[in-house]
């Protein structure tokens, strides 16, 4: 186990607050009910009750929504653009659960290896990520299946496991040490706290009880690319809606618009979905127009085409797509019923 700490849970508005004079910190909240990360408020610490995920996932504290990428102005020499302010602020998010973290990961893939998008990597460069384990997994939750522990991650800098009134930290990175080092709260955890939290974080695991057998997963996905009858079957009840890929921490489609008031305006990036019926509209074609083709992208997308690109299946077993899917359509089954 990496270096650990005991803070105590009362103590934890008091780290904030310190952490709050260096970072812009972010904590899981409720905001017109809806679960999703925001700036702390400098007092309230009751997410440690209630908080099992946030709807709207960490990509959206990197990639927002909608983007301004770069204003412009027409003069008689033509136009003159101007570049947003990169954001580099320092932002600390606490409480990201070891799912989301991995998508970060995998997005940092995404926006590094064939570019380096000028947007998403200054405000990645400085953010911090403080890990907590997730002791209530959804039902829709499938993590385990994605190699993905719901209480460990090394996918960010300090790891926080709940084992009652106090948390136990470990020091993932350099940085998360540091972090800790500095901080007035904390003292060391004993071996009886380790063994307590190993205990937690074994029961947190046993707790995801929705499996899929991934192995092999890209190449039975290859021969039934062109079965369109499959295709047909599993993409008659979605609706085409977009949550399941807006909300999905690993996607990262966007569409570019100009907004334009007489001689000047700005061009913004805003997210988009390859379930709309328009996302693939072209001049002369649509290549996407049938529901199935478009259920069928996204499914090979995560599962065959990102593995293929970057060696990894772009899908944390988050849950999102199925629990927030107004027709409960199945990202799981799905995988499952890929005929062989
Ligand atoms: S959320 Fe459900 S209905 Fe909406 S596009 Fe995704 S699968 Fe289809
Ligand atoms: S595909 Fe579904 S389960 Fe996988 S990361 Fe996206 S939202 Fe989560």
């Amino acid at each position: 186990m990496a270096n650990s700490k005991i803070i105590n849970k009362t103590d934890i508005g008091e780290l904030l607050k310190e952490w709050g004079q260096e970072f812009t910190v972010f904590v899981p909240s409720r905001e017109n009910g809806v679960a999703m990360l925001v700036r702390w408020d400098g007092t309230d610490t009751g997410f440690m009750d209630w908080y099992r995920n946030t709807v709207k996932p960490a990509k959206a504290n990197f990639f927002p929504p909608m983007e301004e990428m770069f204003s412009f102005q027409k003069g008689r020499e033509g136009y003159r653009i101007e570049l947003p302010a990169s954001d580099e602020r320092k932002q600390l998010i606490f409480g990201i659960r070891p799912c989301d973290a991995r998508s970060l990961a995998i997005l940092d893939m995404t926006f590094t290896e064939s570019y380096q998008d000028p947007y998403y990597l200054p405000k990645r460069k400085n953010a911090v990520l403080i890990g907590l384990g997730c002791l209530r997994p959804y039902d829709s939750c499938f993590c385990t299946s994605m190699g993905i522990s719901p209480a460990e991650s090394t996918d960010v800098d300090l790891m926080l496991t709940d084992i009652g009134d106090q948390f136990l930290v470990e020091e993932i990175t350099q940085k998360g040490k540091e972090l800790i080092a500095r901080a007035s709260w904390g003292e060391e955890a004993t071996e009886a706290d380790e063994a307590r939290a190993k205990e937690i974080k074994e029961a947190s695991y046993h707790k995801v009880t929705r499996k899929i057998d991934t192995e092999g997963i890209k190449e039975k996905l290859l021969p039934a690319f062109e079965n369109q009858d499959y295709w047909e079957k599993v993409a008659a009840k979605c609706l085409s809606c977009g949550i399941c890929t807006l909300l999905c921490p690993t996607c990262y489609c966007f569409d570019i618009n100009d907004e334009l008031v007489k001689r000047q305006g700005a061009r913004f990036r805003s997210w988009d979905s390859c379930a709309f019926p328009i996302y693939t509209k072209m001049p002369m074609e649509n290549p996407r127009l049938e529901k199935w083709r478009r259920v069928r992208q996204r499914v090979c997308h995560k599962f065959e085409f990102y593995p293929m690109n970057f060696g990894t299946i772009a899908c944390t077993g988050c849950g999102r797509c199925i629990r927030l899917c107004p027709v409960n359509w199945d990202i799981t089954q799905t995988l499952e019923s890929v005929p062989s």
